[in-house]
């Protein structure tokens, strides 16, 4: 995990934390070594102590300086938890901080927002676990954290990850279209679809609808998306018309708007909020 540092309102990364340093005259004047070579072998906390110390600071004690005047840190975690992906501000590094949920969701909503496709996102996730340069025109800090925490973060019940929101895109599609299809219940006491649902006639047991929708979608679990588990696949369906039973249906509210995240492969932008 890198390490980071608080300055002038912003967050440095240790490399540049280093170089601002190492420019200022008190530490030059307390490690004279620094001009032959020796820079490596201080490490900088060290040049930051000095650095306080020398303007009448407590090294030990933080609340003595003020950020603004002197580096503050460093800190773990890329500064800890934020809503955002945080980078250096000067060399632009990706800090490695854990997101919150609401970042996490940002994360996702940029991608959404994106024109970037998926073919060239991926990539350039793979890009950025290989510690390769992103292009410029990548949504690069949204990548980057994607690629360094992708699955791991997702024990945050009920986040997706990227993949997963791609592969249950479409079998969510037709999971909410069959949502609509009115069901009766048969002399046998199961519920039964009442008009023709995509290539399944009239009288078809739902659960062997569902059971069809697994056999198509291996990330896909019908118990999971009554759940609500994949909501925010549909990236603005409504998370809480989740269940399939006959007392929900009818109730549906919002008519969902235009503009899809993935069509045919591509993500497709969908309307900006202004
Ligand atoms: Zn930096």
């Amino acid at each position: 995990m890198p390490e980071c540092y608080i300055f002038a309102a912003d967050v440095y990364c240790e490399d540049c934390t280093r170089n601002h340093l190492m420019e200022q005259d008190e530490v030059m004047i307390a490690f004279p070594d620094l001009m032959g070579g020796g820079a490596h072998l201080i490490r900088t906390e060290d040049m930051l102590a000095e650095l306080v110390r020398a303007n009448g600071c407590d090294p030990e004690n933080p609340a003595t300086w003020d950020s603004g005047d002197y580096p503050k840190g460093p800190e773990a975690d890329g500064g800890g938890e934020a809503d955002s992906p945080q980078n250096c501000c000067v060399c632009g590094a990706f800090l490695e901080n854990p997101l919150t949920s609401d970042g996490y969701e940002y994360v996702l909503e940029q991608v959404r927002m994106s024109d970037v496709s998926v073919e060239v996102l991926l990539a350039d996730v793979t890009r950025s676990k290989a510690g390769l340069k992103l292009p410029d025109d990548s949504i690069a800090a949204m990548v980057e954290w994607l690629a360094f925490y992708g699955d791991d973060d997702m024990n945050r019940e009920p986040r997706l990850t990227l993949n997963q929101v791609i592969a249950l895109e479409p079998i969510m599609k037709r999971w909410d279209a069959l949502r609509d299809v009115p069901t009766i219940e048969a002399a046998s006491g199961a519920s039964v679809i009442d008009i023709d649902f995509e290539d399944f006639p009239k009288g078809t047991d739902i659960e062997d609808i569902w059971h069809a929708f697994e056999a198509d979608c291996p990330e896909f679990s019908a118990g999971e998306a009554m759940q609500g588990r994949y909501a925010g696949v549909l990236a603005d369906s409504d998370p809480y018309q989740v269940a399939l039973d006959g007392r929900n249906r009818g109730r549906r509210g919002n008519r969902r708007r235009p503009g899809r995240m993935v069509d045919g492969g591509r993500l497709v932008s969908r309307p900006r909020q202004s």
